[in-house]
């Protein structure tokens, strides 16, 4: 493990910003206090800092030689409304609110990287650290690339990683392609005709419009899409009804859609109308259909993969990178970062064996021993890709 010497000197002082960041979690576009602390760290190492971007955003700027080569480094500030079982010495002073997701840890070694390589100077070019908010789902990275992130700080790739605890501490996990699943959402409301349970040939009953909208749509991704591409239809709410013997007039169902390609997304969309709008006739019911685009896929382009993996083998070797992990339905804003540059999304490993708890789980906790080497790996990265050695070779 190549630890970059200057991190492993701010191992105490990482542990010490991350538990004071984890007992003062905000949520989705209020993390005030967590962005005036990030921003008045990355004055203290002597970086330019804008503050204000997508409310609480900050992007740090570290300039070093001659050349306007630049790369950004991401990370999230965000907590969860999750009420924190951890029984850790530094859980949460905000009641219902959590850093139960690890982005404490994300800006913990962000901020790490930024002071080391403030201290180093070993780069020829500018690195962004961008802090973003609101990632978990309010889309604070959407905001801010609509805000002009990448015109007002000119970039020629965007990275990110997010802490896995179900991977072992020292391993990364980085694939070119979708990493992170499209996520969206929707919504059905069919409404018929309310009627006493006992005279159902007086009313129009949206229940057997329910259940067969439910097994239908499950023959989207079984039936509908090419067996060797990938889809999640998961109906998570079903409302209707308020006693035994009323048939309701409406019933309302919800749930998420999880697609690695827009292609499969279209067309999951388009069955879904198809379904609702035929059975809705079936049953002589009228039936609506909202669906919303929530997260693009996460997808690493080719050429900074290359650049991560790059990084990730130096840091923990080549034998702890794994190259082609399965890629996961979850979804996350950094998507929106990487429809705009091209980039790289990583997982870091952060697990402590098999039960270590994971991600939204109110008993998580970011490991601490991972500071060091996620906070490295930034530099190594950043480093790599602003090279003084690279410089000299493109001038002679
Ligand atoms: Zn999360
Ligand atoms: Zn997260």
């Amino acid at each position: 493990m190549n630890i970059v010497p200057e991190i492993a000197a701010l191992d105490t002082e990482m542990r010490g910003w991350r538990h004071h960041i984890h007992a003062r979690p905000e949520t989705a576009f209020e993390e005030v206090e967590t962005s005036r602390f990030v921003a008045e760290k990355l004055e203290s190492f002597g970086l330019e800092v804008h503050r204000g971007m997508a409310k609480t955003g900050v992007v740090g700027i570290l300039r070093n030689g001659a050349s306007t080569e630049a790369v950004g480094l991401r990370a999230d500030l965000d907590a969860l409304h999750v009420h924190e079982k951890s029984g850790v010495a530094h859980a949460s002073t905000n009641v219902g609110k959590m850093h139960a997701c690890g982005h404490d840890g994300h800006t913990t070694m962000l901020l790490g990287a930024a002071k080391a390589m403030s201290q180093r100077k070993d780069f020829d070019g500018i690195a962004y650290f961008i802090f973003q908010p609101a990632e978990e789902s309010a889309g604070g990275g959407r905001v801010m690339v609509q805000e002009g992130l990448f015109d007002r700080f000119p970039m020629k790739a965007v990275y990110g990683l997010h802490n896995w605890p179900s991977m072992p501490t020292g391993k990364i996990a980085l694939r070119s392609g979708p990493l992170m699943a499209a996520s969206d959402i929707f919504e059905i409301v069919a409404t018929g005709k309310g009627a006493h349970a006992a005279m159902p040939h007086l009313g129009r009953d949206p229940m057997p419009f329910a259940a067969h909208v439910i097994n239908a749509l499950q023959t989207v991704v079984s039936r509908n899409i090419h067996p060797i591409e990938s889809g999640v239809v998961s109906v998570t709410q079903v409302h209707g009804g308020d006693t035994w013997n009323v048939i309701p007039q409406e019933v309302v169902l919800r749930g998420t859609v999880r697609t690695y390609k827009p292609e499969v997304q279209d067309l999951i969309e388009r069955r879904m109308g198809e379904i609702v709008a035929g059975i809705a006739t079936t049953f002589a019911m009228t039936a609506t259909l909202r669906y919303e685009r929530h997260y693009p896929a996460t997808v690493n382009s080719p050429a900074e993969t290359h650049h991560a993996l790059a990084a990730a083998t130096a840091l923990v070797g080549a034998g702890n990178v794994d190259s082609d992990p399965m890629p996961s339905m979850a979804s996350e804003d950094f998507a929106f970062m990487l429809q705009a540059k091209p980039g790289c999304y990583i997982w870091l490993g952060t697990g402590r064996g098999p039960d270590t708890p994971n991600l939204h789980n109110p008993h998580y906790d970011f490991n601490d021993d991972a500071l060091q080497i996620g906070a490295s790996y930034w530099v190594t990265l950043a480093e790599q890709q602003l090279s003084r050695k690279a410089t000299v070779r493109r001038a002679a």
